[in-house]
């Protein structure tokens, strides 16, 4: 028997598949299989993706595989990853690579510990009053008694072992999985409220879709207002898919960011639950994947990579706000976890909703819409009002400072929202301008002042904040803009002390065990203030926040690229959405330096469905997404005029084909690297994809040999 592997290389230049002869006692190998195999002078780990009867070349040339890894990858996932390699321009290898067990690379097992069992005999021993045991002895065995199965380590060892000999215990290696701890934070129903009629009538189109096996293609967008009560459609959703012995996969944004949508599926469903993702030891995630390969557990929630779970039967994917940026995956393939769900959905006949208070305008545009139109208890959405800035100086309209200095009073919650990390956004020379830069991407450095050093956000470089500038040698350095350290310092200072407490979150928190331990200092405490990024307007569910704030709401807007718009509504509709969920009605004030900004005005009335509508048809004039696909290209050398005859060539060679090219364009310079970019502008986006794919092919190993890299980014975020 003959198997068709992919090794799993990251170069481009070895394409699979290759054949191996399967030795005798390797019958069982199918698709899916890992092996490690002889390639090239190393060995390799591989993954079976065919099996053949013959091969065409002579048996000679054929190796035989050294072994065959115990977990294999299920092989429908092996199909998945064929199809992302040619969606995302990228390698089978690579793609494969995402779905293995995680450590199955590092030689990953089971762990196994020393299990100690009390024996019929040693139960009799425990009985006799008269048995020859010392006091300890007695105590082992009743705690073996007590506990049934123990970790030997737990109790001793060695003490176990001589009353082993004497046979009143036994003593054996067993598997046992390493589980995370369980984390709930904040306000966990476990048992299932009755569904108000909004969400009955949502929960049956889902369940009617389950029982026809005919889901719609393209899949069904939730869409509810924040509060509206579709966690809580998820879980029945998901309830109703485990009772038909199905399976099921939540993605969230970020686990750390947003333990409460865990915490409420571990509350409801306990361990048949298992959750991936990377803030757990290597251990614990590769024992959570087996539990879910050999179907012990049939729920998988985590971030974008919970898409490869190995699960089988899958009933229902969910992916809950969709219109995080964060299921783009940066690494090679850079692919989308929602259209790999959607792929990955049709292809198991499965249900896949997708769900958000901001649904991206693609999605509005494609898929079977339910809606949820109110909060639950139709408890109102605050108000939003728009603050004027042009003119202003500090950092905090007075009005701002009024609402919070009220608030203290009244010792209520309320969140701050500065889309900007550190103290300052740049440092400039009063005398001669001079900006303070990283001397790798052409980024000007932020200053972070607990450490009093200027950082780099694109590649971490840092260094001391200057004394002097380097150019004219003046002393005065002027510091630009406020970012969110400054305004926390700002806070505490008019607010802070007599245990009004200011938090922080963003990505200077060093862990993303802090940021968890940050949210639930803030969700625990009385009353207090919760300043940071975007972070902190993801979907948390504090029932006590009255007030929201968003300083400088342009800041996402000054951003040059289509989805500029898109992105600010949606940050401020999402914070106004963590804001009045409790008793008493909330408050929302966006201080911005445009006033008149068609997505502010559509966030300060709560309108989706008139945003959505304005962008569509705005991207339909423009040929944007979902009217067009764009496929970015970045090529990328140590010198620029390397970096820009690449993307010439690759541009030369994309020419022919009937779409519009832009560029090449210069990018700044990104950890040292020079960079040029083309972008694809196409309505055949298959067509494209498949060019683009065929132009890298040719261009990127001779750039490759030269020092220079090509990276293709399909649907850039
Ligand atoms: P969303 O996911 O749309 O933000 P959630 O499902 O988190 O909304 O619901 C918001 C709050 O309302 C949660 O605290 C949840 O427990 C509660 N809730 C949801 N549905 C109901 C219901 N039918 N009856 C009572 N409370 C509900
Ligand atoms: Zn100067
Ligand atoms: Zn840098």
């Amino acid at each position: 028997m003959i198997a068709r592997v992919e090794p799993l290389t990251r170069t481009r230049a070895f394409r699979g598949p290759f054949d191996y002869r399967l030795a005798p006692g390797q019958e069982h190998v199918g698709v899916g299989s890992v092996l490690r195999v002889p390639f090239g002078r190393q060995r390799s780990l591989a993954v079976v993706v065919e099996l053949a009867e013959r091969s065409e070349l002579a048996p000679e040339r054929l190796a035989e595989p050294d072994e065959v890894l115990p977990v294999s990858i299920p092989a429908d996932l092996v199909e998945l990853a064929a199809w992302m390699a040619r969606e995302y321009c990228s390698t089978v290898a690579r793609s494969l690579s995402l779905t293995l067990a995680p450590g199955a690379a590092e030689g990953m097992r089971a762990k196994r510990s020393l299990v100690a069992e009390l024996t019929p005999a040693g139960r009799q021993a425990l009985a006799d009053e008269g048995a020859r045991l010392t006091a300890p002895q007695r105590v082992l065995l009743e705690a073996l008694e007590r506990g049934g199965a123990t970790v030997a380590a737990e109790l001793g060892t060695e003490s176990l072992r001589r009353l082993e000999t004497r046979g009143l215990a036994r003593l054996e290696p067993r598997v046992r999985p390493r589980r995370p701890v369980k984390r709930v934070v904040g306000t966990a129903a476990v048992l299932a409220p009755k569904l108000t009629s909004d969400q009955r009538g949502v929960l049956e189109a889902l369940l009617r879709a389950l029982r026809d096996g005919e889901p719609p293609v393209e899949g069904f967008l939730l869409h509810g207002v924040t509060g509206s009560g579709k966690t809580e459609v998820y879980l029945h959703a998901v309830q109703a898919v485990l009772a038909a012995g199905r399976s099921a996969i939540v993605l969230v944004p970020e686990i750390a960011l947003t333990p409460q949508v865990l915490g409420r599926f571990q509350a409801r469903f306990g361990d048949v639950v298992a959750v991936l993702h990377s803030a757990l030891s290597l251990g614990e995630r590769h024992d959570e994947w087996l539990r879910l390969r050999t179907g012990e557990a049939r729920v998988c929630v985590g971030p974008r990579s919970a898409v490869f779970a190995p699960l089988s039967d899958l009933g229902l994917i969910i992916v809950d706000e969709e219109h995080e940026s964060s299921y783009k995956h940066e690494g090679d393939p850079r692919y989308d976890a929602r259209s790999v769900a959607r792929r990955r959905a049709a292809q198991a006949g499965a249900v896949l909703v997708v769900g958000s208070a901001t649904p991206r305008p693609e999605s509005m545009l494609a898929m079977t819409r339910l809606r949820l139109p109110e909060r639950v208890d139709r408890r109102p959405l605050p108000a939003v009002e728009v603050l004027d800035m042009r003119g202003r100086h500090q950092p905090l309209h007075p009005e701002t400072a009024m609402a919070l200095a009220d608030l203290r009073r009244a010792g209520g919650k309320a969140i701050v929202l500065l889309n900007r990390r550190g103290w300052s956004n740049f440092l400039s020379c009063r005398a001669c301008g001079r900006v303070w830069m990283c001397p790798q991407c052409e980024v000007a450095l932020v200053l972070h002042r607990h450490g009093e050093f200027v950082a780099c956000h694109h590649c971490g470089h840092r260094e001391p904040v200057p004394s002097r500038c380097g150019a004219c040698a003046s002393v005065s350095v002027a510091r630009h803009g406020a970012g969110t350290e400054r305004i926390e310092q700002e806070l505490r200072e008019a607010l802070g002390g007599n245990g009004f407490p200011i938090f922080r979150l963003d990505a200077d928190s060093t862990t993303l065990e802090d940021r968890a331990g940050t949210l639930q200092r803030f969700g625990d405490a009385d009353s207090g203030v919760l300043v940071g990024t975007q972070m902190v307007a993801k979907g948390h569910d504090f029932p006590d926040v009255s007030l929201g704030v968003v300083i400088d709401a342009d800041q996402t807007l000054r951003f040059p690229d289509f989805r500029a718009e898109e992105r600010t509504f949606a940050l401020v509709t999402q914070l106004a959405g963590r804001t009045g969920r409790g008793a008493s009605a909330g408050r929302v004030l966006v201080q911005t330096l445009a006033p008149d900004a068609r997505s502010i005005g559509f966030a300060t009335r709560h309108d989706s469905d008139g945003f959505v509508a304005d962008e569509l048809g705005r991207r339909e004039i423009l040929r944007y997404p979902p009217y067009a696909a764009l496929i970015r290209v970045v090529c990328s050398a140590q010198e620029e005029p390397l970096a820009r005859e690449v993307a010439d060539a690759m541009a030369a060679e994309l020419a022919p084909i009937a779409s519009t090219v832009l560029g090449p364009a210069p990018l700044f310079r990104l950890r040292g690297r020079a960079r040029t970019q083309l972008v694809v502008k196409a309505t055949d986006r298959r067509g494209a994809i498949e060019a683009v794919g065929r132009a890298v092919d040719r261009v990127a190993p001779d750039a490759a040999k030269r020092g220079a890299s090509v990276s293709v980014d399909v649907d850039p975020q």
